[in-house]
Formats: C-alpha cells, sequence, structure tokens
C-alpha cells in the first residue's frame, strides 16, 4: 500500500506516506489497495460517462455512483475490504454500460466515437481478491513517479484528493434529493484529466482551481439542500449534558439520516443525541423542532473511542469519521451510508429498526447530569440577519478583526495551537468557525461585543459555503475584496473534505491562509513554493506571534 492523503500519514526522513501493513488510520494494506483499484474503475466509467454527456446523454445515475465510490475513499469512512470487491464489480458493469450509452450517442449524432484503447476504460475486474490487488500495485496514487517525478504526483494527488471531499459533498447534498448536471459533469472531467495521466504541471494547477471552482457550486447545492429540507440554521442553545432515558448517538455529517431517525423515534421515549459534526442540527428548526433530539454528547472524532464507550446506547456513523470500534462497544455501533467497518451491522434504506431495537434493550441514562449548554447555529443567514449591527461594530473600533478557525480535528499535539488561537484572541475580536476542529475551544466563554457573540458556530465542514458568503457580504458592504478585509482565516486540514475548501479558497483568490498543523505530504517542496508565491500560504506557527502577525498586516 501507499497513501499519504490525510494528515496524519506517516512522516519519515526516507520519504513520507503510509506503506507498511496498516495505515495510522487502521486502513489495512488490501483495503487500500482495492480502494485505490475503485478510483481507477471509476475513472473507467468516467471517461465514457464523459464524453456520452458530452452529445447530450449525460448519465446521472453512473454519476452519483462516482460520488458514492470516491466518497467510500476518504479517510476514516470505510475499511471494508469486502465492499470494495463488490463495488469493483458493479463498477466494471457501470463502466461497460457507460461505453454502451457513449457508442450509441455518437452513433444517434452521426459522429465517430473514440476508442479508448487502454487504461481504465479498458480495465477488466481480475477473477479474485489476489488478482484485484495485483491490479492494484501498477495503479496506486504514486504510479510512475519514477518516470514523471514527485511534483506530477503530488499535483496529481492534490487534485484527486480534492475531488475526493468535492465527490463527498455532492455526495451529501444527494442524499438530501438535491443534485446537478453541472456537478456530474465537473466531476467526470476531473476524473477523465486524471485518466489521461496528466504531466504538465500548469494544466494540473489549473484543475486543481478548476475543482476548487466546482466545489463553491457543490457546497452551494449541499447548503440549499441543507437549508431546503431542514430551514435556514438558527442561534440555538444546545445541551450538552445528557438528560434520564434511552438513548441512541449520532455521529458523522448526513442530517437525512439523523432526520430519518428522529421520525422512527418519535414517541419512542428513546433520546437522540448529537456526536462530532452533527452537532449543527441542533440549530436546523426541521431537526429541532423534534424534542427528543435531546443533545450534544462527547467530543470530536478522535475521542470517539471513549465517547462510545461510554455511551450507554447504540450509536449510528452516518459518514467520516469512523476509528477502529473497540471491544466495549463493537456490538452496538451500526454504520450507514458510505461507511464500513468489517463485521459491524450496516443499515440500508434509512431503516434503523435495529438500532431503536438496541436502545431499548441497553440502559440508556440513569439520570439527569447537571444541564450545561453551548450556542450553535451561526450560519449565513444568521449572521447576515444582524450584518448591520456587526458593520456598525466594525466601523465604530468594536469589532477590531474577524479569525475565521475553522477546519478538521486530529489527534496531533500540534493542535493545541488552535486551542491557544481562539481563547489568545483579543476581548476585541470575533471568532468564526466550522468543521469538528472547534470542540478544541467551543466550551470556553468568549463573551460578546455589544451583543454579538464572540464565538460564531457556523456549522459542519460542509457549511463552508455560509462562511464564504458572509465574508463575500462584509466585502461587498466595506466595499473591498476579500483580502482587504480584517479577516484572516486559519484552516485546520486532516482529510480530503479540508483539501477541497482549501482549493475553494485558493480559487476565490484568499490570500495568506495559515495552514496547519503540518502541511500536505503529498505537497513537494517546489509545489509548497508555487502555494506561498501564488496564494501566500503559510504554515502555523506559534499561536500568539500569529495573532500579532494579522492584526498587523491589517492595521498596516
Ligand atoms: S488515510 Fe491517512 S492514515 Fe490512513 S493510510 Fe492514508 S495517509 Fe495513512
Ligand atoms: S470535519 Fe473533517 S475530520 Fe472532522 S469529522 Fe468532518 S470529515 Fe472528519
Amino acid at each position: 500500500m501507499f497513501c499519504y492523503q490525510c494528515e496524519q500519514t506517516t512522516r519519515s526522513a526516507n520519504g513520507d506516506g503510509c506503506a507498511s501493513a496498516r495505515g495510522n488510520c487502521g486502513k489495512d494494506a488490501t483495503t487500500s489497495d482495492l480502494q485505490d483499484l475503485l478510483i481507477h474503475a471509476l475513472k473507467g466509467i468516467a471517461q465514457y460517462s464523459r464524453r456520452a454527456r458530452d452529445l447530450g446523454h449525460g448519465n446521472n445515475a453512473a454519476g452519483n455512483f462516482l460520488l458514492y465510490g470516491m466518497f467510500t475513499t476518504l479517510t476514516n469512512v470505510n475499511f471494508n475490504a469486502a465492499r470494495f470487491i463488490s463495488l469493483l464489480g458493479e463498477a466494471s458493469r457501470l463502466r461497460d454500460d457507460a461505453r454502451i450509452a457513449y457508442e450509441a450517442a455518437a452513433l444517434a449524432r452521426g459522429v465517430a466515437s473514440e476508442t479508448l484503447s487502454s487504461g481504465p476504460a479498458q480495465w477488466q475486474p481480475a477473477a479474485d481478491q489476489a488478482g484485484l490487488l495485483a491490479q492494484a500495485a501498477e495503479v496506486g496514487v504514486d504510479a510512475g513517479i519514477d518516470t514523471v517525478g514527485a511534483d506530477v504526483v503530488g499535483l496529481r494527488a492534490l487534485v484527486l484528493y480534492g475531488l475526493k471531499g468535492v465527490c463527498a459533498y455532492a455526495h451529501h447534498a444527494h442524499a438530501l434529493g438535491y443534485e446537478s448536471d453541472e456537478i456530474h459533469a465537473g466531476v467526470e472531467r476531473a476524473l477523465d484529466f486524471l485518466a489521461s495521466e496528466p504531466t504538465e504541471l500548469d494544466q494540473l494547477l489549473e484543475q486543481a482551481l478548476a475543482l476548487g471552482q466546482l466545489n463553491l457550486k457543490v457546497m452551494e447545492l449541499l447548503d440549499a439542500a441543507n437549508t431546503g429540507r431542514f430551514g435556514a440554521q438558527q442561534p440555538t442553545p444546545v445541551r450538552v449534558s445528557p438528560v434520564q432515558g434511552k438513548a441512541i448517538l449520532v455521529s458523522g455529517h448526513d442530517l437525512g439520516d439523523l432526520f430519518a431517525l428522529l421520525e422512527q423515534t418519535r414517541d419512542t421515549g428513546i433520546n437522540v443525541y448529537t456526536h462530532g459534526e452533527m452537532l449543527p442540527a441542533h440549530a436546523y428548526p426541521v431537526l429541532k423542532a423534534f424534542p427528543h433530539l435531546a443533545g450534544n454528547y462527547g467530543g470530536a472524532w478522535q475521542d470517539q473511542q471513549q465517547d462510545f464507550a461510554d455511551f450507554p446506547g447504540p450509536i449510528l456513523m452516518t459518514s467520516n469519521c469512523i476509528i477502529e470500534p473497540q471491544p466495549r462497544y463493537r456490538q452496538r455501533i451500526f454504520t450507514a451510508g458510505p461507511v464500513g467497518w468489517p463485521g459491524v451491522r450496516h443499515l440500508e434504506n434509512h431503516d434503523f429498526s435495529q438500532l431503536i431495537q438496541a436502545a431499548k434493550a441497553l440502559p440508556g441514562f440513569r439520570e439527569d447530569a447537571e444541564e450545561k449548554t453551548i450556542l450553535v447555529g451561526f450560519g449565513r443567514d444568521a449572521v447576515l440577519g444582524v450584518a448591520d449591527k456587526v458593520i456598525d461594530a466594525v466601523k465604530a473600533g468594536a469589532i477590531r478583526h474577524f479569525f475565521l478557525i475553522g477546519g478538521c480535528d486530529g489527534a496531533a499535539p500540534g493542535r493545541n495551537y488552535y486551542t491557544d488561537f481562539a481563547v489568545q484572541a483579543p476581548q476585541d475580536t470575533v471568532v468564526l468557525t466550522l468543521g469538528c476542529n472547534k470542540y478544541r475551544f467551543n466550551q470556553h466563554d468568549f463573551g460578546d461585543i455589544g451583543g454579538i457573540p464572540r464565538l460564531l458556530d457556523m456549522g459542519q465542514c460542509n457549511d463552508a459555503y455560509s462562511a464564504i458568503k458572509v465574508a463575500s457580504a462584509l466585502a461587498e458592504a466595506f466595499d473591498c475584496g476579500v483580502n482587504d478585509l480584517p479577516l484572516s482565516l486559519v484552516v485546520s486540514w486532516f482529510e480530503q473534505k479540508a483539501a477541497a475548501v482549501l482549493l475553494t479558497l485558493l480559487a476565490l483568490g484568499i490570500r495568506n491562509i495559515r495552514l496547519g498543523p503540518t502541511l500536505p505530504a503529498f505537497l513537494t517542496p517546489n509545489l509548497l513554493g508555487v502555494l506561498v508565491d501564488k496564494f501566500g500560504i503559510q504554515p502555523i506557527g506559534d499561536a500568539q506571534a500569529d495573532i500579532d502577525a494579522a492584526l498587523q498586516r491589517k492595521a498596516a
């Protein structure tokens, strides 16, 4: 196996990347290699689907399979090798269908169809796992590095990992019933581009930024899906201490799963708690109307082994980020959607009856804990609803600066930086946050500035669109560019959704982003030089020094 797609990859003087029998996330070599082969197979579908779509015969069902398939390969999503073998079979059949559809479309148009005589378009799945693994060895992310060099492989990886994030977000939107031809076309184009084994650095960088633009559309669609289904987020206090009664814990990002579970547990006496990135669910009017959506439990994804072991009920993992289920809760954790772990029960089609049965059989919380709450729900509507007040506060000097401290959390010790940064930010500054990184500081009392809370939780990483809309609206109000606002972005990355959001920020021309806790291993020194030159990306340093530098830069 060779994988360097996430922040916790192995770093070593001999080269970075997880390359032994098991990655640091727990992904074994077989699963990792089968994931590489699945990416190869998905490229084959896209090669034909893209061409058919160009002839007016788009196939969104195949497009949705691309989104789902890509999502299964993100960090901490699916660890089940058997699932990948079955997805490979499905991919091969869909690729054959896509070829037939393309050739028929070309015939109907009276144009010659292109013959794609090698690579993913022609791949045939081997008959057994050993054969599939032999095929996978030829198509890993570092394939051809001796010929094309580390810079090309690194930029291909940036495109691939950004695209994985794009697909994950688009899958979330599709799960709520929202999709778009334009997004399917963009995904197919990007996979087709990767299938062509590009070697030009400029072209690869251009494709990476094009993906950033595509991701903006995807995030807009996801925002429309979330708000269309569940209403606009509203500022809402969320209980973070349990109440007496039977209980189910829901983690991940899929609001549709949560909604279906809330409906199925209505009037059963079972309370539903959110975990990790599900926290923002409490701010959506349709979801918070369920009285048994009782509160939020635990911390960010990396705390799950302790949180889940302590929780006295079953757990549903709806998307990233799952880590190895421990014996203390292995029998009471369930997966849904793209998630998988060998031996863990997987629930299909929003049928949560097994989960509900498990909740009835488990003790739940025996008593109420002392009530504690935190405030969530500052999506774009809530923030822009008080835009006049915010703008006046900036003009009067009451708000000196905004820090957007967002992204993924993780277990690396350097992540204390984000806690220090938020807590040490001066009292006349406002902290905007999104993603699970917020668990580092969201129970800290930040106070307010003239009634505007100093900590504004904008939601999941899936809600990055909100932050972009707020930044654009502020820039418009102050008649300047986003880079001229008193705003600094301090981004914490862990996996490929964050890579997609980063590409979006770069595509929008946003400069001087602080990125940490470490820089991506797939970016070679040369590539980092390009990002520093073009976009002013900087690694995180000392929290206080970085705060001072941000304030001075804006004051200059
Ligand atoms: S996902 Fe991250 S930790 Fe897991 S194998 Fe890949 S680089 Fe290593
Ligand atoms: S923000 Fe990133 S690290 Fe956190 S749960 Fe979501 S996908 Fe995982």
